[in-house]
């Protein structure tokens, strides 16, 4: 009997995302070579291929010759970063994700108030190391998780604002929400958290058939927190097996020996002819047969 494969909806790129890679689309006709810091998205294959049509990765803005374009990432870059641009004279494409910037401006506002900020993700992450910026010399404290919490400061006397990164697992970050919450009461939020459509609707089709498949793969780069996360969140809904595999040629076929139901995934920033490979690589090298998959389908399960 044929393992039955479900293709999940929805998956692949957020409206963020697809705006950046068309924006770089028309970037590259009009200008030929871009400068970028980061890359624009997190998918290795998409930035390979770009950097192949045009693109220049450098470490930092003081690397690219005066007068020259530089493409800012979906998720965004600091005002610091943008200053030292303005210097060069450099023509900016700005590929920062609508989302993102309210986040930021929002930042910038409380900053401007005089109220600290916490924000609750990865300090690491570009999204993340960008909206610290728009705090100027306020204060920021990043936790990750609820032990984080534990470590604050006393924050009786100051007024606080919190934030939370767009791509986090949105059930784990309502915990690190609440904790926040118990320890400083007064905190301020604009909404419970700042984790996008995007990141929600991926994850709760993955959090649903996690329940009766025996394996999941993500189809994304290790370096994205949205595939990350959705990795993640399908192992922590009780799905035997998750993988993230970059594309096609990370899939070992053994896999499939104890899989009699599977699903397949992608993130924000993957493109769909990559997950579409695989599915084409499935099809004609695996007894499978695949089926569309959304929230409205209770495949019997329910
Ligand atoms: S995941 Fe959300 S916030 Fe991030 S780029 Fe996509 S739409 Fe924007």
């Amino acid at each position: 009997m044929p393992a039955k494969c479900y293709l999940l909806s929805p998956r692949g790129f957020c409206s963020g995302v697809a705006r950046t890679v068309n924006m770089a689309e028309q970037v590259l006709k009009l200008y030929g070579n871009v400068y970028i810091t980061e890359d624009i998205i997190h998918n290795k294959i998409f930035m390979n291929e770009m950097v192949s049509r045009g693109f220049v990765k450098v470490t930092s803005i003081d690397e690219i010759p005066n007068g020259a374009t530089v493409m800012f990432s979906a998720h965004g870059v600091s005002p610091q970063t943008i200053a030292k641009t303005e210097k060069k004279e450099l023509t900016i494409i700005d590929g920062t994700c609508p989302i993102v910037k309210a986040i930021q401006n929002e930042v910038r506002n409380e900053a401007d108030h005089g109220r600290k900020i916490v924000i609750i993700g990865n300090r690491s992450h570009a999204e993340i190391v960008a909206l610290i910026g728009y705090a100027n010399n306020t204060e920021v404290f990043v936790v990750s998780n609820v032990t984080d919490i534990d470590l604050l400061p006393d924050f009786s006397k100051e007024e606080v604002t919190y934030f939370t990164q767009t791509t986090l697992d949105y059930i784990k970050a309502q915990e690190v929400v609440g904790s926040l919450k118990a320890k400083v009461p007064h905190i301020r939020s604009s909404a419970d958290d700042n984790i996008c459509y995007a990141t929600k609707e991926r994850q709760d089709v993955v959090r649903k058939v996690a329940k009766f498949v025996d394996l999941i793969v993500v189809v994304g780069s290790s370096h994205s927190s949205n595939a990350a996360r959705l990795r993640e969140v399908a192992l922590s809904s009780g799905v035997p097996s998750a993988i993230l595999i970059d594309s096609k040629n990370d899939f070992n076929m053994g896999i499939l020996n104890d899989v009699d139901t599977m699903a397949i995934t992608s993130s924000a920033s993957t493109p769909d002819a990559i997950l579409q490979d695989l599915v084409n690589h499935l099809k004609s090298t695996a007894d499978v047969e695949i089926e569309d998959f959304d929230m409205s389908n209770d495949n019997g399960q329910q």
